[in-house]
């Protein structure tokens, strides 16, 4: 069965790249511009993994982790953060809110890829992280 990414980006070029180098792979991407709007999508499809841009306007990245992981029904959800390598303790702020792990920004499309599959194996207990 296809594995199905939620990815919460308000950038739309981001988002453009990112869906544009997943379904490459074979993923089903669905796409959410805000924090609120992604928490419902996570709720109505359970998707296989979450990409989470921190920078969002209104509720950021770190509240949509802490959200998400207080929701018995989603918190087994894996979250990778999407953040910029410039925002010091941004990382340690995403992983202490309760994201699995996190890819910098710029995305890089030769690695992008590699790094989401990565996750969806430490997901499935295939790798250790
Ligand atoms: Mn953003």
């Amino acid at each position: 069965m296809k594995k199905t990414i939620l990815l919460i980006e308000d950038n739309p070029q981001n988002r453009y790249l990112v869906q544009f180098l997943l379904e490459q792979r074979g993923y089903e991407i669905l796409q959410a511009e805000t924090g609120p709007q992604g928490l419902k999508l996570a709720a109505n499809h359970h998707p296989d993994l979450i990409l989470l841009d921190i920078q969002l306007p209104g509720m950021d990245g770190h509240a949509v982790a802490y959200a998400l992981k207080s929701d018995p029904q989603l918190k087994a959800i894996p979250i990778v953060a999407v953040t910029s390598y410039a925002m010091v303790g941004d990382r340690e702020k995403c992983l202490a809110a309760g994201a699995e792990g996190y890819i910098e920004k710029p995305i890089d499309p030769e690695s992008f890829g590699d790094e989401v599959e990565r996750f969806l194996r430490v997901a499935q207990g295939d790798v250790t992280p």
